[in-house]
């Protein structure tokens, strides 16, 4: 992983750092996840790479379950509060459901 790339905002100088990323209130720990700050405007991204690591560590890890609750004529699944916060999603926001199996759905969030 190069340990400084180009901040994708600003075109300065972003830096290769690690973070302790806790999940679902601190019963899931994933140590030394990687991300990049920008030293001018203080930007704090992960790259395409970097996401589809923690996707993976996600995925292979890291499971959520969640209940099936009813919202009015349709069910609902509610999300962690780590999840939210992590992925800074909002109410409102649209989100992609993709069946993948008959087993599995995966939710995109473009
Ligand atoms: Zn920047």
């Amino acid at each position: 992983m190069e340990k400084e790339i180009k901040c994708h905002l600003c075109e300065g100088k972003a830096v290769l750092k690690y973070e302790e990323l806790k999940l679902d209130k601190g019963r899931i720990i994933i140590k030394n996840s990687p991300y990049y700050k920008c030293v001018e405007c203080k930007e704090e991204f992960a790259t395409s790479e970097q996401m589809h690591e923690l996707s993976n560590k996600i995925n292979t890890k890291f499971v959520f379950q969640r209940p099936i609750i009813n919202a009015g004529r349709s069910l609902a699944v509610t999300l962690p509060a780590d999840i939210v916060q992590y992925y800074k999603l909002k109410k409102g926001e649209k989100i992609k459901l993709i069946p993948e199996s008959r087993k599995e759905i995966r939710i995109s969030l473009s």
